[in-house]
């Protein structure tokens, strides 16, 4: 079913603004509007949708899956009976909200839902807009990587996550060797291919719960939380190796290809470093930055730990 999400055109509210559920509990529109609309975050406005259409209809469990990224927030408990909506608002796809219960819905519940659900459609709608907004803001967008930013943000949550559980989380500061010359020798879009690809690398060689930004230019970086140092250096040469062996294609044009069959190679140094107890994001990734770059003065092309 999809909602037009006309939040004016509501058989629901009566002209007091006030009607009735089926359970008999007061419903108050303009209350559950400003109570949605009082947040932009989208899992405090789904929470409070559910409060009160729980109120109403008392189901036992819910799901509410965003098509575009596949991303599914839930609670309560699973049941047998459930009632889908696909929502949306002025022809733009907001998600599809699943209610559950033991004992099925009825017309008038299922009437009393879609109403509710076209009043929370734009309070929905502002805060999903909201929500890739900051994902936005903290994506590179070259890569698809995430950016500073996201290394600033998520990984002070992470942090006190790890202090909190008391497990170690490593740092690794990658840059590429020579990344100029790939740049003046290939030119600036095969410079570009290569990032990209050294991007899918790093998030082939380390874990989903693992974070991979790009920091900027051809720096990257990857946090990595439950690792202590050794499985640290463990991971930076896996992405060591996986770098070296990328190859990337010259276009005909391009300056004299550095291997005689045309490819491109580019290889990283690495630098890494654990994060204490007492150590902060910054300065461990500064620990890792210097060991970088003594792996630089060293040679290039292989890994050190920081102090
Ligand atoms: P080193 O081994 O010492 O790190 O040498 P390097 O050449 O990699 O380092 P340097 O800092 O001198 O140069 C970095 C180069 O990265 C300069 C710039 O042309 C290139 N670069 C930065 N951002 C981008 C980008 O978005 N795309 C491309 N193609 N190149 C970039
Ligand atoms: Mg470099
Ligand atoms: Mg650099």
């Amino acid at each position: 079913m999809n909602r037009d999400g006309n939040a004016h055109n509501l058989r629901l509210v009566s002209t007091k603004g006030r009607t009735t559920g089926d359970a008999g509990t007061p419903f108050d529109a303009l209350a559950f509007v400003q109570s949605l609309s009082a947040s932009l975050e989208l899992g405090t406005v789904l929470a409070r949708l559910q409060e009160h259409l729980h109120a109403q209809i008392h189901h036992s469990g819910w799901f509410f899956i965003l098509q575009e990224s596949d991303e599914t927030w839930s609670g309560g408990d699973e049941d047998r009976h459930r009632i889908e909506y696909g929502m949306s608002l002025n022809g733009e796809t907001l998600g599809s909200l699943i209610l559950m219960r033991g004992r099925r819905f009825t017309d008038d519940e299922q009437q009393l839902t879609e109403a509710l659900l076209g009043l929370a459609a734009p309070a929905l709608a502002n805060a999903l807009r909201f929500q890739r907004l900051n994902e936005s803001l903290e994506m590179d967008e070259l890569t698809g990587l995430g950016n500073r930013r996201a290394f600033e943000k998520q990984g002070a949550r992470w942090l006190a996550d790890c202090r909190r559980q008391n497990r170690p989380m490593s740092v690794l500061a990658i840059d590429l060797d020579h990344f100029k010359q790939i740049n003046d020798d290939f030119g600036h879009s095969v410079g570009d291919d290569i990032l990209r690809l050294v991007a899918k690398t790093l998030r082939n060689t380390t874990r989903e719960s693992d974070l991979c930004v790009r920091m900027g230019g051809e720096e990257f970086l990857a946090l990595l939380p439950g690792a202590d140092l050794s499985r640290a250096m463990e991971c930076a040469e896996r992405i060591r190796l996986a770098i070296a062996s990328l190859r990337s294609s010259a276009t005909a044009g391009d300056a004299s290809p550095l291997e005689s069959d045309g490819s491109v190679k580019v290889t990283a140094s690495i630098g890494v470093a654990g994060i204490g107890q007492k150590t902060t994001l910054q300065s461990a990734y500064q620990a890792a930055d210097e060991a970088l770059y003594a792996a630089k003065q060293a040679g290039r092309n292989r890994v050190l730990a920081g102090n």
